[in-house]
């Protein structure tokens, strides 16, 4: 049996990616600090063996990559409103801890490598357009960027090592086990309280949805198919404003009344 290193993944994609693994016959270990958007509850059931520790530190990591078969590289601070506070703390565990899993990863000659990154790179697409794969970075906000540079990090590793790394890039996932912080999540909750739910601006900002078990099958088959340098897409193709998405979450849970706050600050 394969043994795949997951980090982040007490988290709400990376536990997604535990299950669809542990579907396919992989063992897991996961490496995850259980920060605020962590839980080791996330967790229960699926077999995985958990490592509390932090991916910026290279002692605790270079353990955890000690004969596995594969990373799938998850960890990060995740939510854009934190990183206008926070962007310090975004660039250490995006980036340092990017370059600390990756510097262990190759030394423990790690065959497979996946790095999760985001759409957000791209900063925001024209109507549209769907962005290539090569298309250059314009991050609009520091989570973005954070991301943006801890891709770098990985081509650098790609050019420099010749080490097997790819790269995954999605859009926003939804489902079980998401922060209440995230869009869907803080909706539900409002109008499980009777609303009104909160929106960003007028609501127009438009985004691609795809289901998390999606993804994660997804992770699954980029290592199961494996391309050394591949970079991948996944989109679900289901594009809506915010202002649609709130309203169908409302309509599900028999409220009709939306709040519209200021802009998000750094909005695609
Ligand atoms: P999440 O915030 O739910 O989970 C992040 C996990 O990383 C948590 O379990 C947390 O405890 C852990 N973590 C944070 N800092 C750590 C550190 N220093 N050391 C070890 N563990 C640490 O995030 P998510 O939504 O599951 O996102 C997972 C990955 O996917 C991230 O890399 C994110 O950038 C990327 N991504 C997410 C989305 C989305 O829609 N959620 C979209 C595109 C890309």
């Amino acid at each position: 049996m394969e043994t795949a290193l997951i980090t982040g993944g007490a988290g709400f994609i990376g536990s997604a990616v535990v299950r669809a693994l542990r579907k396919a016959g992989w063992a897991v270990v996961v490496l995850d600090k259980l920060s605020y958007a962590g839980d080791r509850a996330h967790l229960d059931g699926t077999g995985a063996k958990l490592i509390v520790g932090d991916v910026c530190d290279s002692q605790v990591v270079a353990e955890a990559v000690r004969g596995v078969d594969a990373v799938v590289h998850m960890a990060a601070e995740s939510h854009v409103a934190r990183s206008l506070h926070s962007p310090e703390l975004f660039l250490r565990t995006n980036v340092l801890g990017t370059r600390v899993v990756l510097d262990a990863a190759h030394k423990a000659g790690v065959p497979r490598f996946v790095h999760m990154s985001t759409d957000e790179v791209f900063g925001a697409a024209p109507p549209g357009v769907a962005f290539d794969t090569d298309a250059p970075h314009r991050p609009g906000n520091t989570y973005a960027a954070s991301k943006s540079g801890a891709e770098a990090l990985v081509h650098a590793w790609r050019h420099t090592h010749d080490y097997p790394a790819c790269i995954v890039r999605c859009t926003n996932n939804f489902g079980p086990r998401q922060h209440t912080e995230k869009a869907i999540p803080n909706w539900i909750e409002a109008a499980l309280k009777g609303g009104p739910i909160p929106v960003h601006g007028a609501g127009t900002a438009r985004r691609d949805w795809l289901y998390v078990d999606d993804m994660a099958r997804g992770i699954e088959r980029v290592l199961d198919r494996w391309h050394p340098d591949a970079v991948w897409h996944f989109a679900g193709r289901q594009e809506y404003s915010n202002r649609e998405m709130a309203k169908q979450v409302g309509a599900l849970l028999g409220v009709d009344t939306l709040f519209f706050g200021p802009e998000r600050q750094g909005q695609d």
